[in-house]
């Protein structure tokens, strides 16, 4: 089993790697970019596997016989205690830190499985499908309503976003996942991603940012 280190309650700890659960449609202009609906009652959500993940600290592999790679930036929360039937309180207490992530997601085989009515694991959890970065510890983190990032390819800011556009909070996620998975201790949430989402190819250089938090620089092989 895969271990990665991680900060929690100030305290560096190993833990093995989970699933990461990711929020889908959560920023009212990705809806519209995306020519969908957004959620209403509960948010949609989907789950990447622990082989979906990949270190941010190394090149972004992309899969070169599947079609179009979009990246989706996205708020990376990771879980420090155990979440199941989470009340607003315990949702709250159990983010340990704070990071960064790639939605790597199959667009064209995505349109083609939701045309078919089918399930889109295949273009959201494939092998390498979540690049994430390491977590910056909660204590560090303005307030979880006001995180700001940014994704700039090759010099063009292409996606920019703030938690207090999200339709649900993250507070709120974690509590809607936590009615049908258990989060456990090393399990990651995506939060779903702002508007300018697009293609990547091969050779792109990547500027990932959170706040002045996280600034990482890498670039797709
Ligand atoms: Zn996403």
């Amino acid at each position: 089993m895969a271990y990665r280190h991680y900060w929690i309650d100030g305290e560096r700890i190993d833990l093995p790697v989970g699933k990461a659960v990711c929020a889908g449609l959560n920023y009212a202009l990705h809806v519209q970019e995306m020519n969908s609906k957004a959620p209403e009652a509960e948010p949609v959500l989907f789950i990447k596997p622990a082989s979906a993940m990949r270190s941010l600290g190394e090149p972004v592999s992309i899969p070169e016989d599947k079609g179009s790679v979009h990246h989706e930036l996205e708020i990376a929360v990771l879980i420090g205690h155990k979440l199941c039937n989470a009340t607003d309180v315990e949702s709250k207490q159990a983010v340990s830190g704070i990071g960064l992530a790639l939605d790597l997601t199959l667009r064209d085989i995505q349109k083609q499985l939701k045309e078919a009515g089918r399930p889109w694991e295949k273009a959201k959890a494939f092998d390498g499908s979540c690049p994430i970065s390491h977590f910056v510890p909660m204590g560090q983190c303005p307030p979880l309503d006001r995180l700001s990032i940014r994704l700039d390819i090759n010099g063009e800011c292409r996606q920019q976003g703030n938690s207090r556009d999200m339709l649900f909070s993250i507070p709120q996620l974690l509590q809607a996942i936590s009615r049908y998975f258990t989060l456990e201790p090393g399990d990651i949430v995506l939060t779903g991603t702002p508007a300018g989402v697009g293609p990547l190819v091969s050779g792109d250089a990547l500027m990932l940012s959170l706040d002045s938090l996280l600034e990482i620089e890498t670039r797709v092989l």
